[in-house]
């Protein structure tokens, strides 16, 4: 069997559909994806993902991987999902976060960063204002993970996440 791969919000939003197959997500990365960007959630839609939840034992070992590391007050509830779901599954963790790659790296559960998942061809996104379509380009290269991106410092709009043109 081909080991599972537990993807982070980072993946969900930059990698091609035909990567994300099979690829297993915790529901809570629902909402963080529809905050980023309502288009892209109905196109993952598409990507036959896998929503899970880990069991309560799971999240029991992953706190305590997570308080041994040190890393637990960095911690949203979704990412202690996700390193949960890797330890149940067995899986490999796709994620840029470095808490979470120091967890795995310390508990010897295998993972990868996912901008260096052998993907050749990764969509990148810019942040453009919903009112004024400007492209706030210092924002770039940051996926924001569970929080609002902001408002446009020039029209007040708010700020999302799209395919860059
Ligand atoms: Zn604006």
């Amino acid at each position: 069997m081909q080991t599972a791969k537990v993807l982070d919000t980072a993946a969900l939003m930059s990698w091609p559909l035909v990567q994300l197959h099979g690829g297993v997500a915790v529901e809570g990365q629902i909402e963080e994806v529809r905050r980023l960007s309502e288009a892209r959630l109905v196109e993952i839609d598409a990507a036959n993902l896998k929503w899970m939840e880990p069991s309560e034992i799971s999240i029991e070992k992953a706190t305590s991987l997570a308080i041994s590391s040190g890393d637990l007050a960095g911690l949203s509830e979704v990412d202690l999902r996700l390193l949960a779901l890797t330890l149940e599954k067995n899986a490999r963790l796709h994620t840029d976060d470095y808490r979470l790659q120091n967890i795995c790296q310390m508990a010897g559960l295998s993972w990868s960063s996912v901008e260096q998942s052998g993907i050749s061809q990764v969509w990148s996104w810019e942040i453009r204002c919903e009112g004024c379509g400007e492209v706030h380009k210092h924002l770039q290269g940051t996926i924001p993970a569970s929080k609002e991106i902001g408002r446009c410092n020039n029209c007040g709009s708010r700020l999302s996440m799209k395919r860059k043109r």
